[in-house]
């Protein structure tokens, strides 16, 4: 970084992320590199560039059970093989499985470890869907769960139960991102006999990398970031753990959760530029945390990249940059927040985050509308931004003029 940038970063208030890591001595490509080709060979039938689209749902066999890895299409696609690679090496991970949404992942890892009278423990502000699986699915079937705020590792230890096998972490959380420990966690769960599963969905590979960091399996949903587009659902488990991903993927074909050949050629497509795609969403959302930080209608700026944020220090250890959500209260309040959403223009209100598009929201009216009422119920003059890649300086103009119209 010059020393121009850094003095900028300096002035805005916003620490820079750390350097992104590269490690010539472990003698693989990197990052970037493996995003490109990591299952992505030439196809070696046709010399094609980019692999195939395979739509086939059944596969010949020279003789009975003789065949060339394929059989039938919910077992496994070429297609979805490719992706399932490419997932695998870009998390460190022996095994990956795609599936057709984050939900159908997070179904199936909670199916493959859990028994009747197992305990969960999940983040306080866990994902809604989370939330809902383990409440309304998993709940009548004989599981209990808690919901815990894992910064407090204290509070963590203190809802053990003798049959706790899981704890699922969220890091950075939706909406407030707040940052977890995810290697204190693992120690705290293994000492007990628990597996540790990160929802890595906010981070992506490219920031985090919580198998290295102790963590036993890491989920995807790729319609977010890994996708990027807005244009795919899909969902992905990554892990070395060989029994784990045995019964991950025995589940994938029992249950047959499985992504298209085509949503796994897009999720495919949106991988190969993660690495540049999440360098601007980063540097574009730590211009809006400063903008936001010195702006008056503004009271509090949540960004895991200010060293002001409770777990900058955490997110400054484990991510190798802060990502591309950024979360803000309204001094003004509810009405206000509400006004500001709606007037914004390169900003699209809109849910769901993690594309090249940037979208605006009120997490207490549109992604957080089921808690309210509840605990979990999130400040009504909450704003929520996932910061896509358009040019800085327009978006750091549409966002001034709305915060200008409310302050
Ligand atoms: C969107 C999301 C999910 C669910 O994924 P779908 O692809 O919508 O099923 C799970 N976790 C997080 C953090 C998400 O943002």
């Amino acid at each position: 970084m010059t020393r121009a940038k850094r003095r900028f970063w300096r002035r805005s208030g916003v620490a820079p992320g750390p350097e992104q890591r590269r490690s010539p001595e472990s003698g693989r490509d990197a990052f970037e590199t493996r995003a490109v080709h990591a299952g992505q060979e030439p196809d070696p039938a046709t010399g094609a560039v980019v692999p195939p689209i395979t739509l086939a749902s059944t596969f010949v066999q020279d003789a009975v059970g003789d065949h060339r890895g394929y059989e039938y299409a919910r077992s496994a696609n070429p297609t979805r093989t490719a992706l399932e690679v490419c997932i695998a090496d870009l998390e460190g991970a022996a095994h990956g499985v795609a599936f057709a949404s984050g939900m159908a992942a997070e179904d199936a890892v909670l199916r493959s470890v859990l028994r009747p009278g197992d305990h969960v423990i999940i983040p306080a502000d866990a994902y809604g869907g989370t939330y809902r699986l383990l409440a309304r699915v998993f709940e009548p079937a004989g599981i209990t769960w808690s919901a815990v705020d894992h910064v407090d590792l204290d509070a963590l230890a203190a809802a053990w139960h003798d049959d706790t096998k899981i704890v699922w972490v969220e890091t950075p959380t939706n909406p407030l991102l707040t940052v977890v420990d995810i290697a204190a966690v693992a120690r705290l769960a293994h000492d007990r006999g628990a597996r540790v599963v990160v929802d890595n969905t906010f981070a992506t590979p490219y920031l985090q990398q919580p198998l290295g960091l102790g963590a036993d399996v890491v989920l995807h949903s790729s319609t977010k970031y890994l996708g990027g587009h807005s244009d795919v659902v899909g969902g992905a488990v990554a892990l070395s753990d060989d029994e784990i991903a045995e019964q991950i993927a025995f589940v994938q074909n029992a249950a047959g959760a499985v992504p298209g050949p085509f949503d796994c050629y897009l999720v495919l497509r949106g991988i190969r530029t993660l690495a540049v795609r999440m360098d601007r969403h980063c540097a574009n959302a730590r211009a809006m945390a400063a903008l936001l930080s010195e702006h008056p209608a503004v009271s509090r700026v949540l960004y895991p990249g200010l060293p002001g944020h409770p777990n900058h220090d955490v997110a400054r250890s484990q991510m190798h940059d802060y990502g591309g959500m950024v979360s803000f209260t309204v001094a003004a309040g509810e009405e206000a927040a509400i006004k500001l959403v709606a007037s914004t223009r390169v900003f699209t209100l809109a849910e769901s985050l993690g594309a090249v598009e940037s979208l605006i929201e009120h997490p207490a009216e549109m992604t957080h509308a089921s808690a309210a009422g509840s605990p979990l119920a999130v400040d009504p003059a909450l704003v929520r931004l996932s910061v896509g890649i358009e040019n800085v300086e327009d978006l750091v103009a549409d966002l001034r003029q709305a915060l200008d119209a409310v302050g």
